[in-house]
């Protein structure tokens, strides 16, 4: 593995900038009507995305948000320069999404396109960073309260966060990410950034159970996964994460796709962490990471084949809150705790 991993890293600096050229003409992918879930804020639990596999979640109560991904640093300065969390691109997408709470944030692992502006954003609200212990090394590197972190440290770790229950499910990192050797392993100590792309090193990989009042939503955002590791769990809505599935084999796919949604027995999956990250948000449609990165449509493909009739495969609108539970085919329910939960880390 190490000796065809050198080659492979020489390559990723000129593979990542071909696709930066080929993503710049590239046309956003045409979502259909049909493709997309329509904007609904009525309802009682709200979804929310913003690219990549930042997806907030607000039942009036309580707002958790996975990720909380927003700097998107360009590809000049992935590969030629060094990062950190960008507090005006961060301000604006909340402000876009119409965030005015938020009590946790969720991390899935530590590369820097999940946990970077994690602290950042949970800092703005006092509310908890969750995440492993390189997550946590990325936190204090930023100058966040260790009281205010809670590691996961073992799998199927409960957490509760105002009206939410959250479970952290150990899994495994997606393989096949040009220059990906290079972040593996774990932050050992504060990271303070500016930093390097690939000192944002992966930390173990979670996905996370997600239970507001008997509606269960799985966030899992990389394209890989421990044989078994839903066993006796259900689910309505998977977040599934699509990041290099278009290069995998068909039958890793009907693998992924077997573990991950017919196991929970999810009737909705949203794809998400498709997009290409090294463009900043704005008011355009979230435009595909490129060939020969990924190969988009071929993923598709393969997810419509898999979904079939028995599942229904949507992309969420950008910003705008959908109704996760109307989406996933429930009767609307009334919003049941108007008043906000209380800071989570004063
Ligand atoms: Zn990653």
């Amino acid at each position: 593995m190490k000796a065809n991993g050198k080659p492979k890293m020489r390559l990723a600096p000129i593979l990542f900038l071909l696709a930066s050229v080929v993503s710049a003409c590239h046309p956003p992918y045409p979502t259909g009507a049909d493709d997309e879930l329509k904007p609904s804020p009525g309802g009682r639990l709200t979804a929310r995305f913003f690219g990549v596999s930042t997806i907030l979640l607000d039942d009036g109560n309580t707002a958790i948000i996975t990720d909380g991904f927003f700097s998107r640093p360009g590809i000049g300065r992935l590969l030629f320069g060094e990062i950190a969390p960008d507090p005006d691109r961060i301000g604006w997408a909340l402000q876009r999404g119409d965030v005015t709470k938020l009590s946790a944030v969720l991390t899935v692992h530590s590369h820097y396109d999940h946990a970077m502006d994690a602290p950042d954003v949970a800092h703005r609200w006092q509310a908890v960073v969750i995440g492993s212990p390189s997550t946590a090394n990325i936190a204090l590197g930023e100058g966040f309260p260790a009281s205010c972190i809670r590691l996961i440290e073992h799998d199927r770790q409960e957490f509760t966060i105002g009206s939410f229950g959250v479970t952290a499910f150990r899994s495994l990192h997606s393989t096949g990410v040009p220059g990906g050797a290079a972040a593996e392993g774990t932050i050992d100590a504060p990271l303070r950034p500016p930093a390097g792309r690939t000192d944002y090193k992966e930390g173990g990989t979670f996905s996370f159970l997600i239970d507001n009042r008997r509606f269960r939503i799985i966030v899992h955002a990389s394209t890989n996964y421990i044989p078994g590791m839903y066993a006796g769990v259900e689910a309505d809505v998977v977040f599934l994460g699509i990041a290099t599935l278009g290069k995998k084999s068909e039958a890793f796919a009907s693998a992924y796709w077997r573990e991950v949604v017919q196991t929970t027995k999810a009737k909705l999956v949203v794809p998400i962490h498709w997009d290409d990250f090294t463009i900043a948000l704005d008011d355009r449609p979230l435009r595909p990471a490129p060939y020969p990165l990924e190969d988009f449509p071929r993923a598709m493909a393969m997810l419509r084949a898999l979904a079939g009739k028995d599942v229904a495969l949507r992309f969420m609108p950008l910003y705008a809150p959908v109704d996760i539970e109307a989406a996933a085919g429930l009767p609307p329910r009334a919003r049941h705790n108007p008043l906000p939960a209380p800071s989570s880390c004063p």
